[in-house]
């Protein structure tokens, strides 16, 4: 190791002075063998040899004297970089207590700082640029302002994912001067759009995003007003299925020809849906009671206190479990345009849509 640091120290110009015995060391010889460098006596010449060595060469070579399962070895080596989003579920509704009409909030189950401070220790040198946060009311937990900033200090952005519900709190916005965090607002009741106005009076001119729930047809007549009259360029519709509203989630969800059809499809994107889900590829989600969800919210993979973070995204690699769930079920199995239609979503983890489908090709 010392004679490898010593020829990339950029100082000795890719030549080191080593003894003779160390001439005979099996990796120096294996150096030598693969034309990666050379031994000279430094009895016959007056010059110091330069040689620029190739770091990139160096590590091929050190990969393909790796004797295990070179797959699973190339995999972990660099895992860090599938993970996409993560979500921090901060909390959540206390369901054992009933909320009185006094109450302004629901009781709340907080995630404990402990959790909090593992999960942002593993990810620290990963490359994932954000880390959201999510909950019932983020601002209501007791390490709230704790956590942007551990997160801000390690060189990430934060993402506040926040209701706007009756309880909306508006203080919050003396944080949006901060360019590392941005906003994603949830809007799923649409009785008043009070709250939304205020919000989009505030925050026209940041970069934020929208996310619309709707779970019927009222619902979807509103956005479409929302939209209209308000310029919003970064939204998302997200259809909610609530077990009640099987007709309007098919209505909206079942796709026919000229939907698939209607933009072009890059192969790209045809080879991707042939081994990934894009809905969920990426994606992690811990619970507030460190339980952790993979892409949907549903798909528990484990728990933080047993499973580490690198170990999930080998898991959800190397199984076809949730980030690499296709459309291998119902009819879209004999369907010929399974890795051309969108992947599956998350609604039909519970209603299988293909019996209906319009664009069925056998
Ligand atoms: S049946 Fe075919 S067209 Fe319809 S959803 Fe499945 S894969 Fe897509």
């Amino acid at each position: 190791v010392s004679i490898i640091s010593a020829l990339l120290d950029i100082e000795n110009m890719g030549s080191v002075l080593i003894s003779e015995n160390d001439t005979n060391l099996s990796d120096i010889q294996s150096i030598v063998s693969m034309g990666l460098g050379a031994i000279i006596d430094s009895n016959d010449t007056d010059d110091k040899p330069t040689v620029l060595p190739l770091y990139e060469a160096i590590n091929e070579d050190f990969d393909k004297l790796f004797k295990g399962n070179v797959s699973d070895y190339l995999l972990k080596k660099d895992i860090s970089k599938y993970l996409l989003k993560l979500s921090l579920m901060l909390n959540d509704k206390n369901p054992e207590k009933e909320i009185s009409s006094n109450d302004e909030i629901p009781d709340l189950n907080n995630m404990s700082i402990n959790i909090i401070t593992d999960v942002l220790s593993q990810i620290k040198y990963f490359p994932i640029q954000n880390v959201n946060l999510c909950g019932e009311n983020i601002f209501k937990h007791p390490d709230f302002n704790n956590v942007v900033n551990k997160i801000l200090n390690m060189n990430k952005g934060v993402i506040l994912t926040i209701n706007i519900g009756m309880n909306f709190e508006f203080d919050i916005f003396e944080l949006n001067n901060n360019k590392s965090i941005k906003f994603e607002f949830v809007i799923s009741d649409y009785s008043s759009l009070s709250n939304f106005n205020k919000v989009y009076r505030l925050t026209q001119a940041s970069d934020n995003k929208f996310i619309f729930r709707i779970e019927n047809n009222s619902d979807l007549k509103s956005v479409e007003d929302i939209l209209s009259s308000n310029i919003i360029p970064n939204y998302n519709i997200q259809p909610v299925y609530n077990s009640r509203n099987k007709n309007f989630i098919l209505s909206l969800l079942s796709p026919d020809l000229s939907d698939i059809f209607s933009r072009p499809i890059p192969l790209k994107e045809i080879y991707r849906n042939k081994r990934i889900n894009s809905n969920t590829f990426g994606k992690l989600t811990i619970n507030v009671d460190g339980s952790i969800c993979s892409g949907f919210s549903q798909d528990k993979i484990g728990d933080i206190a047993n499973l580490s973070i690198k170990e999930c995204i080998n898991k959800e690699l190397s199984a076809n479990s949730t980030w690499r769930v296709l459309r291998l079920q119902g009819k879209c199995r004999d369907c010929l345009l399974q890795y051309i239609c969108p992947p599956v979503s998350e609604n039909e983890r519970y209603l299988d849509f293909s019996n209906d489908c319009g664009a069925f090709v056998e």
